[in-house]
């Protein structure tokens, strides 16, 4: 496996394995790996022959009073969990490789970037589609894997490659859990005892939400309620938002049908931590 700081080295190692005949795979993260970005890499290494995964923590991508300067950066813990699941390339870039100078071009996706996550963290998706467009230009793969967990983003990032036309169709790849059902984050680490065990009632509020339109409900308001009232059982909960959205454009509905998003951000003190289901 070859850990690369640089551009062109990259460029040319991946040039090498594509006059060789092989698929690229690549798996953006921001790493702080966990059985999440491994899940995703799996993926990339079932379907793809030659499998890259970045690991950079993005400052584009974070607000002004956001958690940059704390985000986890366990590089040799990650560096080893790459090898370990047969990853070829792992691109590890400093900040000053990625934005080599003052960052004048942007790629902004409208519209489905400013409800959701969007509306607290302006510029967030912003900062997302210009680090992707640009790792997708030095990777040039033929799939690239994301998470569900990260829902908005996901819708975001397909319709980039869309209206730009680039060359790489995305894979989104279900979310993986802790055993009590939270979605696993490299956030999750902030979280202190008391409040870990309070962030399970993310996922049991989108469960219970669940059981309810399995059983005939359909009313978007009637769910919302239901979720804030079970997230309402920890005081250490702040609801950010609860949206019933389409999957597609993120417009909000009514009443949910197949294709539903049901997507809830919360924060514990100063964690954030974000959740969804697809209604099928
Ligand atoms: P990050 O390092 O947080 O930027 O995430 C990198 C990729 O891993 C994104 O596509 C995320 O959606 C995905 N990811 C993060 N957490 C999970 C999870 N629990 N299950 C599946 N994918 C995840």
């Amino acid at each position: 496996m070859d850990v690369i700081q640089t551009i062109n080295e990259v460029k040319s190692l991946v040039k090498k394995a594509r006059s060789d005949g092989k698929t690229i795979g690549f798996v953006p993260t921001m790493g702080a790996l966990h059985e999440g970005h491994l899940s995703l890499i799996r993926a990339a290494n079932e379907k793809c022959d030659f499998v890259v995964v970045s690991i950079f923590v993005n400052p584009t991508q974070f607000g002004p009073s956001e958690d940059l300067d704390k985000y986890p950066r366990p590089i040799e813990k990650d560096i080893e969990l790459c090898e370990k699941n047969n990853v070829d390339l792992v691109f590890n870039p400093a900040v000053e490789q990625m934005y080599k100078q003052q960052n004048l071009t942007w790629v902004n996706v409208e519209k489905i970037t400013e409800c959701l996550c969007g509306s607290s963290r302006p510029n967030h998706f912003r900062g997302v589609t210009t680090v992707c467009a640009k790792l997708f230009n030095i990777v040039k793969p033929d799939f690239a894997f994301f998470g569900q967990k990260d829902a908005q983003q996901a819708v975001v990032i397909k319709r980039m490659v869309c209206d730009l036309n680039m060359d790489l169709e995305i894979v989104v790849c279900p979310i993986v859990r802790a055993a009590d059902g939270l979605a696993l984050s490299s956030r999750n680490a902030y979280l202190t005892p008391e409040q870990r065990k309070d962030a399970a009632l993310l996922y049991k509020s989108l469960q219970n939400c669940r059981q309810l339109i399995e059983k005939g409900e359909k009313n978007s308001q009637t769910i919302t309620d239901q979720i804030r009232t079970t997230l309402s059982e920890s005081p250490l909960i702040k609801v950010e938002y609860i949206s019933i959205v389409d999957f597609h454009s993120l417009e909000d509905i009514g009443r949910v049908s197949a294709g539903t998003l049901i997507a809830v951000a919360i924060r514990i003190a100063n964690t954030r931590l974000i959740d969804n289901i697809l209604v099928d």
